[in-house]
């Protein structure tokens, strides 16, 4: 009984009409890449890498990198591992290098803008992440893309870094700018990944964490519904879409999402089964 359910678990996840979805996991942790895998996750659709770089004195090696990101791999059996570079910012300071002093952190130097301004950190990043594409299915994104320019500037050091064939290239759209202008980035990205939570906050300038606050942020709120609207016609059938925030998991909203064109979920990995379940009714 248990196998039958682990079967059904990993089986692919197709609507009624015949719409395939894959649903992956969030991932923080090798130990939440067995977990994704126990679940039945398709891929890791966003593994947050911060967690090798929090909470240590120096930055990790590219050959620590390889070596957690591969272990992640393997934890999934092979599956695709999406690897999003350092979300970093002066909400989560890196002891190694001296945190900017921000009024605001949210608005301030975070992710992809923090790689962008410690191009040696990043450039070895890329690295890590091009060497373990040569071994297994690799996608990687950016954080907090707010301009074309911006990601010219990313995508042109991960030319640098190297090639590996295979390796899909990707954006989070969780600033409002962005995903205003999805069209203008798709020349430069294999796909999307819909980051809800920031996409939220910065929406409805609502902070993510704010309790006080949860009236606005919990739920799909219609003006973010229009912006993933927005993003999905952008997309057509050029650039493949997908949420990896925490709307993903709740399986009210599932639905809405797949008919606005989102064609990859990625959840907590305790709750793949229930995406899956929502995936497969709608
Ligand atoms: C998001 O912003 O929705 C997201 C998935 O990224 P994080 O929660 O790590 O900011
Ligand atoms: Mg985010």
């Amino acid at each position: 009984r248990r196998a039958e359910a682990a079967q059904h678990a990993s089986a692919a996840s197709a609507t009624g009409t015949g719409v395939t979805i894959d649903v992956g996991a969030n991932v923080g942790s090798v130990e939440d890449a067995r977990a994704a895998a126990a679940n039945g996750a398709d891929l890791a659709g966003l593994v947050r890498t911060e967690f090798l770089f929090l909470d240590r004195d120096q930055a990790p090696t590219v050959d620590e990198q390889v070596a957690v990101y591969r272990e992640i791999a393997q934890a999934l059996g092979g599956r695709r591992i999406t690897l999003r570079t350092l979300d970093a910012g002066s909400d989560k300071p890196l002891p190694y290098l001296p945190p900017p002093t921000e009024a605001n952190p949210f608005l301030g130097v975070r992710g992809l803008r923090h790689s962008l301004t410690h191009p040696e950190m990043f450039a070895e990043q890329l690295t890590a992440i091009v060497r373990v594409a040569r071994e297994t299915p690799v996608s990687i994104m950016f954080p907090m893309v707010t301009t074309v320019d911006e990601l010219k500037a990313a995508r042109a050091m991960l030319a640098e870094a190297g090639d590996a064939p295979g390796l899909q290239v990707g954006m989070m759209v969780e600033v409002p700018a962005a995903a205003l202008r999805a069209a203008d980035f798709i020349p430069y990205v294999d796909f999307f990944s819909i980051g809800t939570n920031d996409l939220t906050q910065y929406t409805l300038a609502a902070e993510r964490g704010n309790a006080a606050l949860s009236n606005l942020t919990a739920g799909l709120d219609p003006a973010v519904a229009q912006l993933i609207d927005h993003v999905c016609r952008a997309a057509g059938d050029t650039v493949l879409v997908s949420v990896c925030g925490e709307l993903a998991g709740d399986e009210e909203v599932v639905p809405r999402l797949i008919a606005s064109g989102v064609r990859e979920l990625s959840v907590a990995p305790g709750l793949v089964p229930l995406v899956k379940r929502a995936v497969r009714a709608a």
